[in-house]
Parts: structure tokens; sequence; C-alpha cells
């Protein structure tokens, strides 16, 4: 018979399971658990949309869109676009569900982005993010919530120290009108030593420039006039109350005036949580408002402001995650007994108790393995020596787990 060949895994996408898997979810655990203390409905949206949604939102010259989006035709002809980021559907989907009556809206989304990019460690082509979004809210302190949120995710998943939260802000549209027009004259006057990708930047949009990862740009870059010679009063007045809310919530901060961020409709607030432990790939978390983002889409003007965080990159910079503890295994040491072991199950799951069978292999060695199991309470069903079937139980030392199952089994011996 022909060798039938087994399909490879596609390049940059992965299969997360076991320890990974732990990691994972315990990412996901402690979002969904820090989005309900600070009262973020969770939202949950397609994989795909209409390609423009992102063409016009995220911006035509960014790396994400002209490089990195998965767009194809569908059957019937339309261009879609597997999502790159969350941002952009949500605010798509505030417009077409009539969201804007519930505003302001606190949102938390996670699940699989898409990105077309070349695949390393830690860089796939689909990965997950956590992703929080407040929609209709102008203050400052919408920013503040957000990075108060975030600052505590970071704690409650044991991965603060070493994270620097890096603070920026891009003025309001006169100040990046009047910072822009600073910036061409900087970057215009060292023309000739920019790298191709600024050049055209320049023309689009040179504000990014400034986080330019090319080398032949970083120092025309690092000597570009800072925003803060631009800032208008108002744009400074949102800043300092960012700052100031930060600082009344114990919130450290530093000022990166560098820090531009990817996406062409950030206003204001930009930052990223940054860490000292992944080399090259430091940014934990990041975002900013985007309070022209709803209006490229047809919308009313709507203030937004939002961040997110790569899923695999947390992952990665969590302890080692405990190993999963069962409540109760339940080894059958006799195969006459398997209705027993099976009601025995029955009884603990209905109350809540987790629990598995070990019912295969020699029964003589059933227990042995059990033994292995990580678990609170070990129940073997067996035969006693006049032959009557019982449940032994053994654990380690005595919990309210434990005193709770006992009871239960008994119940089911009976
Ligand atoms: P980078 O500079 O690393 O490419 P980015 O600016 O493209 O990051 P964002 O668009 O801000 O990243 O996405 C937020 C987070 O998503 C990042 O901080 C990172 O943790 C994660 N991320 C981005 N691209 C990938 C990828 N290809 N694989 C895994 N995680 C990613
Ligand atoms: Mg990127």
């Amino acid at each position: 018979m022909a060798r039938i060949e087994t399909p490879r895994r596609v390049r940059g996408t992965q299969d997360i399971f076991g320890e990974d898997q732990r990691r994972f979810t315990q990412v996901l655990d402690t979002f969904d658990r820090v989005r309900r203390l600070y009262c973020f409905a969770r939202v949950d949206l397609p994989v795909f949309e209409a390609t423009e949604v992102f063409a016009r939102s995220i911006g035509e010259t960014t790396d994400v869109v002209s490089k990195e989006m998965y767009t194809f035709p569908d059957r019937g002809g339309d261009s879609l676009t597997l999502r790159p980021e969350f941002t952009a559907g949500i605010a798509r989907a505030f417009l077409t569900e009539g969201w804007q009556q519930y505003a302001p809206l606190k949102l938390a989304t996670s699940g699989a982005v898409f990105r077309y990019e070349r695949p390393q460690k830690g860089r796939y082509r689909q990965f997950h993010q956590i992703d929080a979004e407040i929609l209709g809210a102008p203050e400052p302190a919408a920013d503040v919530e957000l990075l108060v949120m975030a600052d505590q995710l970071l704690r409650d998943l044991g991965i603060a120290e070493g994270v620097t939260l890096q603070l920026n802000t891009l003025g309001d549209a006169a100040t990046r009108e009047a910072w822009r027009t600073g910036l061409v004259a900087h970057f215009e006057a060292h023309r000739g030593e920019l790298s191709e990708d600024s050049l055209t930047r320049l023309d689009k949009n040179p504000m990014r420039i400034l986080d330019s990862k090319d080398p032949r740009d970083r120092p025309i870059a690092d000597a570009a006039p800072d925003i803060d010679a631009f800032l208008t009063d108002e744009a400074r007045a949102f800043f300092d109350a960012v700052t100031a809310g930060l600082d009344a919530a114990g919130v450290a901060w530093t000022r990166n005036a560098r820090l531009v961020r990817g996406l062409d409709y950030y206003r204001h607030t930009a930052f990223e949580f940054v860490t000292d432990r992944l080399g090259a790939q430091g940014t934990v978390l990041a975002g900013g408002r985007y309070d022209g983002l709803v209006e490229s889409l047809g919308g009313a003007p709507t203030a937004g402001v939002g961040w997110a965080a790569g899923v695999e990159r947390l992952a990665m910079l969590l302890a080692e995650p405990r190993a999963d503890v069962l409540d109760v295994i339940v080894a059958l040491e006799d195969d006459g007994l398997s209705g027993l072991a099976f009601r025995v199950l029955k009884a603990l799951r209905d109350a809540q108790f987790s629990a598995d069978l070990i019912a295969t292999g020699s029964p003589r060695k059933r227990y042995d393995k059990a033994m292995k199991v990580n678990a609170q309470v070990l129940a073997s069903v067996t035969r006693d020596r006049e032959g009557r079937a019982v449940i032994n139980t053994r654990s380690a030392v005595q919990t309210e787990t434990s005193v709770a199952v006992a009871a239960i089994l008994e119940g089911v011996a009976q």
C-alpha cells in the first residue's frame, strides 16, 4: 500500500498542550478575573472582517496593514481579512451594532489574531491576545483605569518584577500637526541618511520614523525634536491628569518621549509595559488613546482608549506553573466492580469534585499507577478478604476535600 504522508502543521502556528497550555490558561484565567474586578464586559467578535475594517483604521503605512495581514477573497468575491488585532473590530461593532447607546463602554476580549510574519521563537502567525478597551470616554480617568488594570494584571500574574510602564503623550490634533511639521523639517534635513522604509514614512507618517528599528535611522530619530515643545495647554493638562492619576493609584511609570506606537490613530496617551527579560521582544502589553479611530470608520467622533497584550509572551514570563491537582483518583482493582466505580465517579463529579479513573492494564498494578497521580485522595474500588466490595480511601493530609470525599464515598458504598 502507498505510504500516506501526514500533513504538516502550518509554519508559525502552534498546538498548545501540556505545560504550555497550563501557562496559557493561567494568563487567560487571571485576565478574566481582573477584567471582572474592573467591571469590563466580555465581548466576542468575528475572527474575520471586511478588509477595509483594518485597512482604513489601522493605517495603510503600518507594518500590520502593509505586510502582515492575511487577506483573501471569499467565494462571493468580497475581500476578507483575518483579524491582526482586536481594536478595529471592536470599533466596527460599536458602529454596526449600535453600541453607542451603552457608552461609555468598558470591554474586554481575547482570542487568536493573525499576522503574516517571519516565524521565530515567541513570534507566530497565529497567536493570541488579551485586549481591554473603553469607548466613549474622552476623559483622562479612562486612561488611568486601563493602566491601573494592566498593572494589577501583571502583578497578579507574578511578572511585574523587571517590568516598567513607559508612557508618552502624542498630544491632540493641533499638537500633532505642529509636531509633525517640526519632525518633517528635521528628517528632510537628513533625507540622505534615512532607510528606504523611513523615506516612505516621511511622506506618509513621519512620526513612525521615531520608533524605527533600522540602525541607520536611530541617530536621526534620537536627535528629532520631542513633542513637549509643541504641546497645547489642553494636551499638557490631559497628560498631567493621567500621570497624577497613576501616582495616586501607586502605579510607577517613566516618560519615554520616543514612544509613538505603530498605529496611525493614536492621540494623547501612548504606553508600553516593557520587560528587561525578553531581549528584543520586550513589550508585554501596549496601547493608548485612539480618539480618531471610530471616525475613520465613518462614525461620529468617539473617544477610545485601550491596550492589548500577547498571551504567549505573558505565558513565557510566568514562573513554573503549578501542576494540575485532581481531587480524587479512583483505582478499579477488580474488573467485576466497574459498576461501583462508575457510581463513585458520578457521585464525586455531581458534588463538583474532579475525579478520574484508572481501570486499564493489570488490576494489581492500578493502585501503584494511581499513587503516581497528583491527587488529593486515592480511592480504590476493591474486595476485602471476605470478597465483599469495598472502597478504601487514602490521602496524604486531611483536608476539607478529603473529609467531604470520604462522606460521599461512604454514601455510595451503602
Ligand atoms: P512587535 O514590535 O513585537 O512586532 P507589535 O507592535 O507588532 O509588536 P502589537 O501590535 O502592539 O505588537 O501587539 C501587542 C502584543 O502582541 C505584543 O506586545 C506582543 O506581545 C504580541 N505580538 C505581536 N506580534 C506577535 C507575534 N507575531 N507572535 C506572538 N506575539 C505577538
Ligand atoms: Mg509587529
